[in-house]
């Protein structure tokens, strides 16, 4: 447990223009993280300017600029004010993408990034977990204003809670890897969990060593959102 408790919602691809005005409604001075579709992300920018409600992406190019279509820059999330971008969900994985270039052009750009990394149901099971996590961690060469998430794939979007016990010894071997690889590093990487967290066991979960939570499914309901945050309160940032 630590006293920086930061709460990321990720809506996915689900529609978002009543979802952000309902936030925009609940939040008062609550402090959480909303990871919008980028067609939403000019109106979040807006209705959460004068709030400590923080907005991102969910994804950004890997290509700075040019022939790439249907693909989002880093310039332009910066051009409508985005400072937040989430890079290598395990659902933009699926679809391919050069994350090591996606980090570096958001990292140049001074853009905070959540990180996300996990391993699928056949790593877990064949005791392959830390390889897949190296091998993803690999695209990093700084720390600087990265949170990394460990989202077990098998965990994500499945109602399957990863145990603390599995939580720590993933987030432990992600730690030492950076505290290894990554020039500088203090040992203070901050490191979310993602995976089915919902108001009934945020409470159990936050007892791992994390410092947040990536939350899907639950961030699609506000109420529970917010009372995610609230049970988590004496741990928030
Ligand atoms: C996610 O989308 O990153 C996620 C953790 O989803 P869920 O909370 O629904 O498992």
């Amino acid at each position: 447990m630590t006293s920086n408790f930061h709460i990321f919602g990720n809506f996915k691809m689900h529609a978002a223009g009543r979802l952000l005005r309902e936030y925009a409604s609940l939040v008062g001075d609550t402090r959480l993280g909303l990871l919008v579709p980028h067609p939403y992300l000019s109106q979040a920018a807006h209705l959460f300017q004068d709030t400590h409600v923080v907005v991102g992406a969910q994804s950004v190019s890997g290509h700075a600029q040019g022939a790439h279509t249907g693909q989002v820059s880093v310039g332009m999330l910066q051009e409508l004010g985005v400072g937040t971008v989430m890079i290598g969900h395990s659902e933009v994985r699926q679809q391919g993408g050069d994350f090591k270039a996606a980090l570096a052009l958001a990292q140049a750009a001074g853009l905070r990034v959540i990180y996300c990394i996990g391993e699928d149901i056949s790593a877990y099971e064949s005791g392959k977990r830390d390889d897949v996590l190296s091998a993803q961690l690999a695209d990093l060469t700084t720390l600087d204003q990265v949170m990394v998430a460990y989202e077990p794939v098998w965990s994500i979007g499945t109602g399957v809670v990863a145990s603390v016990d599995d939580i720590n010894a993933a987030v432990s071997m992600i730690r030492q890897w950076l505290l290894e690889n990554i020039p500088g590093n203090s040992g203070e990487a901050t490191v979310l969990y993602g995976g089915s967290i919902n108001e009934n066991n945020c409470e159990a979960v936050a007892d791992a060593d994390i410092n947040g939570f990536l939350m899907g499914g639950a961030s699609l309901k506000p109420k529970v959102m917010l009372e995610v945050v609230k049970l988590c309160k004496q741990r928030s940032y």
